[in-house]
This record gives structure tokens, C-alpha cells and sequence, in this order.
């Protein structure tokens, strides 16, 4: 390679890295493995050793990926306030070669020279990076890595994690110092997430540690608490403490109550380090959470300062990886499964095949155009991954073993359930049943949906709604509401208790507040938070209804797909009528009075920035309550940009050069009255 293609090659490896990361870090939803992820890093790296002029300060090989991005799960991430870190928070050097991990040790001990040292060997804690700061025995502030130097005050949402002490115990803690760590979602809390999220159709976490990231970026702490997060810390920067071993200070660390790993191991010398990595290759499947590999860090705190580091890492610590599994099994058929939307996937089944601890008999196929791109037939013996991956994927098919007259699989024109024939709009991958309301899977989805514990909360599962059905007693979920105690006694082991029950908790569904109805009409694409915004914007269904596809865009995080799909439900008689029946059965189709504010910024668009003495959330409540619009950047349009303390100096300067005036937090408190903001919002 000359120079040249080496300088076309990194500017390409260097795009796709930084899209990458952003699929990654800030949208939670990666589509690359991480093994390749890796492996282009480590081409660009060697590029970059080759021909150091091609070596540019932004290239993603001397900056850590950052989470601080304009979009996080939909929502701006200009909810949380960003402080800067007091040490920057870097990544870690890593291989999937044992080889390299000698090397790592054969530099170590010749940069040391002649002097004794031992390693920490720790496990590599797949989850999101965590900096606690503890002032006067008190948990004052939780940073995330952000982009290594400045992070997102999580501290709201990190108080709610049930193993992360408000107080330290025992004695001898610094006045103030920095831990920290990473934030898990053990596999027990992802299953139960990942479950409720496929019954809402809402698209599953793809890994824990996706999960993980996407749940403390939440704004509802409250939520932040019900996701069943865990916290286990491994790093206290040396300048905070005045321990010699990284070892002693997590020992420390682990007498003042703060969560510290048992799995650590101080060893001497390489044979012990292979031998710790041995271990856990195989121990590790049977942890409660998950891990992507060993780190081994060099223990004494004055080596680890003479090694120092570079720009994206320390030179005193190194992360061995491990690979995602694999294992080779038979596709024995495909089913097609069609959705509470309508929406018709195909999934494998497979001869069962152990695989990452666990058995795997199913894998998703996705789509027609992944079976096709794939050319997988029935008969086929499959590669199966599954690693950082929790979700079982194919990611190859060995032709060599295709069994002759392996046909294609061909997909179904019509609906396997209703037999309706299936549609597909130009730009989606899935196919679907347009018979939303006469498909009786879709019709059972969508009245578990409607009954779910986010939504109206009432008291029947997927079996008993079946039977509701099957007897015909059921269809839209207004029939609920007229269900008699005598009815519901035809239900195989009903009786008067049971029947009483239920009718109790349709009863007390009546006062579940409007958003969460709007939630549980299962209109497509609008999930709870969805439902929130749309539901505080228009107050009532009645305007929800009546609503353009314009107005509902002017809904935040509403886009051209949720508008057309609320609009359009509310085109459909029947759906109507359902609303009317649901109306009639005095469910809330609008925002309490209580919450209900004024125009007084009707027709303004206002931006804000800083801090303010309530959340940046509730500031823009308070906005939208008044009849205001919020918007993310300063412009023409823009009515007044809201600045708290510490706005972001691009706004600030943004406002001035268009001549946008700048209202302080007091100035807007004359505007609007505070006494109605003071009280607890109910709604979130
Ligand atoms: P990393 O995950 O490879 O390693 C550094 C991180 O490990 C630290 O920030 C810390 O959070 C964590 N860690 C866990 N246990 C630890 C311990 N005991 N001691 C110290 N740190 C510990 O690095 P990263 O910078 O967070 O992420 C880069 C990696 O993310 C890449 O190597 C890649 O695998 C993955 N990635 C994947 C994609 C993709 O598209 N699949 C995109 C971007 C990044």
C-alpha cells in the first residue's frame, strides 16, 4: 500500500469508525460487532504507525468514542448538565491475542527496569462507564465518560441504583475523591426489560450493556430505578488517594461500603496473568451479568505514574477480549411470526445447540431481504453467535454442507395468521398484515398491549386473554369495560374471586392519567414516551384526534413516520368508536385540570440552556404547560433563548449574533407564574 491508498484507506476507515460510535455510544444500537469494530481500529492504527502524516488529532484512534451525542434514545441529550472531568476518563488499550498480552507485559518490566512489581487482573465489566464523586462521606455527583473530558451529570438517575451507597461507612475516606466504575444491567433485569419492551413492540436492547447505557440516559429517575441497574467500581485515579497499590485502595474503598469486585486478583509475573484469563474464559458464563474480557493493570500506583499514558488510554493497563462465541448447528425450519403491528418476522428454528451458557433453539431472521442476502435454506448448518450480542444471530451459512435440494425459503404472500395479503412500503424491510383489526394476532396483541402494566395496568395475561378472545367475548379494548362478573366465570378456573378481581382492576384503570391511555390504544410507533409528549402538547384526545400531520410534527421527537401513524389512526372509524366506548367507560382522555396551565407563551419558540433552580425537564414542561415550543438550537424563529447558569457559550453567541433576545431564569418567572410550576408534576 502506498501512501496514497493508505491515506484513502484511513480517511474511510475513519468515517465508518466514527458512524459507528455514534450507533454505539449515543444511539445505544450498534450494527457492527464489536470484533470488527475492533479489528478496523487496529487497521487504522497500523496505517497511522506507518505513515505518521496521515495521523490527524481527531482520528478515532487518539479519542475515546463519546456519549454525549445529539440524540439519545430519541430525546436531546442536552437534558443532563455536563461538567468537565477533574482527570480525563480514557478507554483502554485491547486485544483478542494472548500473544499481545505478553507483549504488554514484556514492555512493562523493560520501561520498569529492574524493580518488583505485581498486576491487578480484574474482569473487563461489559456496561457503561461511571465517575462517583463522594464529598464528606456523601455521593455528591455521578459523571458519565461523556467524551472523556467533560461528562453528563446522571446524578438523579444514579442515586436510584440500588447498590451505590448514599453514605460511606467505616472511616478513613478523603474529604473528597473520585471512584469509578461501570454500570450493569445483569442478564436477569435485560430478559425482564427486553420482554416488556417486544410486548410494547418497542425494538430490544441488543446486549446488557446497550441496555445499560440507554437506561441511565433516561429522564425519569424513577424508571432509572424499576430497570434493576447494578454498579461495581474498579478505579480510583491515583491523585485522590494516598495509597501505593491500586489494590490497597480498592480494598479501602470496599470497607467504606462502596461496591468493589471479589473476582480481583493481585498476581506476579506473566504465567499467573494467563493463568487468571484461563480461568474466567470459561467461569465467566456462569457470572449474573456480563463480561467482554480481562483487564490487567500494573498494581503499584508510582509504576503505573512512570508508565503514564497516551492519548486515548493508560500505558499501564491493557484489556484482553474475548470472542463473541459460536457454534455450528441445522436450520430445522422457519416460522413467520406476525406481530401486534401486523409486522411478519421469520425466525429460525434450530437444532439446540449450547451455546454462551445457555441453550439456543431460535434466531431471528430478521427479514426477506436477509434471508435472501444470506441465501440460508432449511437443512443448512448455520453459524450461530452469540457474545456482546446477547441476542442469538446466524451469521453465516456453511454451503459446503447444504444438503442437496435445499430449496429457498419462500416467503408468504399472505398473512399465516388471517390470511390477508401481506403489504410492504417501498422504504420498510418488513412485511405486513394490513388487517390491523380483524387479525386475530393482532388483535390479541393489541388488547395484552392495551392491559399491560404501563398501560392500563389490569389484571389479566396473554393465557387469559386468548380464552377472552376464543370465547368471543372480547375483540376491541372497550369490550373489556362491559364484561360481566357472570361472562367472565366462563374462563377455564374462574370463579367469583378471580372474576371480582379483574372487574376491581378495570375499575381502578379509570384513573390511569391520559398518557398512558393514549400509550395503550397501541398506536403504531408510539411508545411511552411518545405518548407523553403527545399527550402534554395537546392535552386532550379530542385535539389529538383532530390534529394535522403539521401540528402533531410540532410535537418534540414526533417525526413525519409517528405523525402519519397517529393521524391515520384516528381516520378509522372503528378506532373511533372505540375511543367514544372507551370515553363512555370514563377512562382520562385529558391532562387533569390541575395540570393544565396557560397560553402566555403561545406562538413562542424559546430555547434553553444552563442550569435552572428545577430539572432542564421540567423547565420545558413548564414551557409547554404555558403554551410555549421548546427548541434545541438558537435560529430565527427562535422567540427567546432561556439562560440559566452556565449556558453553552455556541448558544449565547448564536442569540447575539441574530439579535434573539436572552431572558434569565427570574425575568421568565415574570412571565409565567412560578406557584403553578412548584407543584409535583403528575404526569412524569
Ligand atoms: P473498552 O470497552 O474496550 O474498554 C474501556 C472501558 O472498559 C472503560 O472505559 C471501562 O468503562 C471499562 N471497564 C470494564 N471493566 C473495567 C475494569 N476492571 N477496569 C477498567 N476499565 C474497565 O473501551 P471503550 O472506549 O469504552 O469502548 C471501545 C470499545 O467499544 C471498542 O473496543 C469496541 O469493542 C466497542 N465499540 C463497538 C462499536 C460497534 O459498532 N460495535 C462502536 C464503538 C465502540
Amino acid at each position: 500500500m502506498d501512501r496514497e491508498q493508505a491515506g484513502i484507506r484511513a480517511a474511510e476507515l475513519r468515517r465508518i469508525l466514527w458512524e459507528n460510535s455514534e450507533k454505539y455510544y449515543v444511539e445505544n444500537a450498534p450494527t457492527m460487532s464489536d470484533f470488527d469494530y475492533d479489528h478496523l481500529m487496529h487497521e487504522l492504527e497500523d496505517i497511522e504507525k506507518r505513515f505518521p502524516d496521515l495521523l490527524t488529532p481527531d482520528s478515532p484512534t487518539q479519542r475515546v468514542g463519546s456519549d454525549l451525542g445529539s440524540l439519545v434514545n430519541g430525546l436531546s441529550s442536552d437534558r443532563f448538565a455536563q461538567y468537565p472531568h477533574k482527570y480525563p476518563m480514557l478507554s483502554l488499550g485491547n486485544t483478542y491475542n494472548i500473544e499481545e498480552i505478553e507483549d504488554f507485559v514484556r514492555r512493562a518490566e523493560k520501561d520498569l527496569g529492574d524493580v518488583k512489581f505485581t498486576y491487578s487482573c480484574e474482569l473487563k465489566f461489559d456496561g457503561t462507564a461511571i465517575c462517583l464523586t463522594y464529598r464528606q462521606g456523601r455521593l455528591y455527583r455521578a459523571l458519565t465518560r461523556g467524551d472523556g473530558v467533560v461528562g453528563d451529570d446522571v446524578t438523579a438517575n444514579v442515586r436510584r441504583i440500588a447498590n451505590i451507597p448514599e453514605r460511606l461507612s467505616g472511616s478513613g475516606w478523603p474529604e473528597e475523591f473520585e471512584i469509578r466504575g461501570e454500570i450493569l444491567m445483569p442478564y436477569e433485569s435485560f430478559d425482564r426489560l427486553n420482554k416488556e419492551r417486544e410486548d410494547n413492540e418497542e425494538p430490544p436492547f441488543a446486549n446488557p450493556r446497550n441496555a445499560a447505557s440507554g437506561s441511565l440516559k433516561l429522564t425519569d429517575p424513577a424508571e432509572v430505578g424499576r430497570r434493576g441497574l447494578m454498579c461495581t467500581l474498579y478505579h480510583i485515579p491515583a491523585q485522590s488517594i494516598s495509597f501505593e497499590t491500586h489494590g490497597a485502595a480498592l480494598d479501602a474503598a470496599a470497607s467504606w461500603g462502596l461496591p468493589v469486585s471479589d473476582e480481583r486478583r493481585i498476581v506476579s509475573g506473566l504465567e499467573e496473568v494467563e493463568g487468571y484469563i484461563r480461568h474466567w474464559d470459561t467461569a465467566r458464563k456462569f457470572l449474573p451479568y456480563a463480561t467482554d474480557g480481562i483487564v490487567i493493570k500494573i498494581n503499584e500506583l508510582a509504576y503505573q505514574n512512570a508508565l503514564g499514558y497516551t492519548a486515548k488510554s493508560p500505558r499501564w493497563a491493557v484489556a484482553f477480549k474475548f470472542q463473541a462465541e459460536e457454534a455450528l448447528t441445522e436450520l430445522l425450519s422457519i416460522d413467520y411470526q406476525v406481530g401486534r403491528t401486523g409486522a411478519v418476522t421469520p425466525v429460525a428454528n434450530l437444532r439446540p445447540v449450547q451455546l454462551a451458557g445457555t441453550v439456543v433453539k431460535r434466531a431471528t431472521l430478521n427479514n426477506e431481504d436477509f434471508i435472501r442476502q444470506m441465501d440460508v435454506r432449511v437443512g443448512d448448518t448455520v453459524k450461530v453467535i452469540k457474545g456482546g450480542e446477547i441476542i442469538p444471530k446466524i451469521i453465516d451459512v456453511d454451503l459446503d454442507r447444504r444438503p442437496a435440494g435445499a430449496a429457498r425459503p419462500v416467503f408468504p404472500t399472505h398473512c399465516p395468521d388471517c390470511g390477508t395479503p401481506l403489504v410492504k412500503a417501498e422504504d420498510e424491510a418488513k412485511w405486513f398484515c394490513p388487517n390491523v383489526d380483524g387479525c386475530p394476532t393482532q388483535i390479541k396483541g393489541k388488547l395484552v398491549h392495551f392491559v399491560g402494566r404501563k398501560a392500563m395496568n389490569v389484571l389479566a395475561g396473554d393465557a387469559t386473554i386468548d380464552q377472552m378472545y376464543n370465547l368471543g367475548l372480547v375483540r376491541t379494548p372497550a369490550d373489556f369495560y362491559s364484561l360481566s362478573a357472570a361472562q367472565l366465570m366462563m374462563l377455564d378456573g374462574w370463579k367469583e374471586r378471580s372474576a371480582n378481581r379483574f372487574l376491581e382492576s378495570l375499575r381502578a384503570s379509570v384513573s390511569v392519567p391520559f398518557d398512558r391511555v393514549l400509550f395503550a390504544l397501541g398506536i403504531r410507533f408510539v411508545g411511552e414516551t411518545t405518548a407523553k409528549a403527545v399527550a402534554l402538547h395537546f392535552g386532550n384526545i379530542d385535539a389529538v384526534a383532530e390534529a394535522s400531520v403539521e401540528q402533531l410534527l410540532a410535537v418534540p421527537d414526533v417525526g413525519d413516520v409517528i405523525a402519519e401513524s397517529i393521524f391515520n389512526y384516528f381516520r378509522n372509524p372503528a378506532h373511533m368508536s372505540v375511543v367514544s366506548r372507551l370515553k363512555a367507560a370514563g377512562l382520562q382522555f385529558s391532562i387533569e385540570a390541575s395540570e393544565a396551565s396557560s397560553d402566555l407563551l403561545a406562538g413562542k419558540t424559546i430555547v434553553i440552556s444552563g442550569n435552572f433552580s428545577i430539572s432542564r425537564d421540567e423547565m420545558k414542561r413548564v414551557i409547554e404547560m404555558n403554551g410555549g415550543k421548546n427548541a434545541s438550537s438558537v435560529s430565527g424563529k427562535t422567540s427567546f433563548l432561556l439562560a440559566g447558569s452556565k449556558p453553552g457559550p455556541e448558544k449565547v453567541k448564536k442569540a447575539q449574533e441574530l439579535g434573539v433576545r436572552i431572558v434569565s431564569e427570574d425575568e421568565f418567572f415574570t412571565m409565567v407564574p412560578k406557584e403553578e410550576q412548584d407543584v409535583e408534576p403528575t404526569l412524569f
